[in-house]
């Protein structure tokens, strides 16, 4: 095993063992539930979407390693950003997860290229993908009603900004 292999397997680890964002959120306004027969995983995600951006974000569930720490490294990927930054690394990752990514983009990918391994093995490829297919579903959802539950005047689209 090279150093870089032992690197990554000791982040999933690291993430599996102590998972960020590993709790429920009574106060979110969205909940999604993911599935993988396949292996048996299965997880809750909870996001509470302010505006276009994502608060807060919280997952619980059981499952292998990698569907654990691949959830809990797409919440602290993904916290604090907007929709539209949420979207683009969800594709990014896709593409990472999938060995469609080139070599030289990976190294942008921060702790998440420690999932890049699974490209090679097509069952992993779900384990690591089911966190982020659950957030893409919770994103989509948002789109039309996220903003009934704000009062006042809407704030002008930030398209552009
Ligand atoms: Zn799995």
């Amino acid at each position: 095993m090279s150093n870089t292999d032992a690197l990554y397997q000791e982040i999933i680890l690291e993430h599996n063992r102590k998972p960020r964002n590993f709790r429920e959120m009574p106060d979110a306004n969205r909940t999604i539930e993911g599935r993988n027969p396949l292996c048996g995983d299965s997880l809750t995600l909870w996001l509470k979407l302010t505006d276009d951006a994502i608060s807060d974000i919280s997952f619980k569930g059981q499952g292998c390693a990698i569907s654990k720490a691949s959830a809990s490294l797409m919440t602290a990927a993904v916290k604090g950003k907007t929709r539209a930054e949420a979207e683009e690394i969800f594709e990014r990752f896709h593409r990472l997860v999938t060995g469609k990514m080139p070599e030289a983009e990976h190294a942008a990918m921060g702790s998440l290229r420690a999932l890049g391994g699974v490209s090679k093995f097509p069952l992993r490829v779900k384990c690591a993908s089911l966190a982020w297919h659950a957030l893409h579903s919770a994103l989509d959802s948002a789109s039309a009603d996220v903003s009934t539950e704000r009062e006042g005047p809407e704030a002008p689209p930030g398209e552009g900004a």
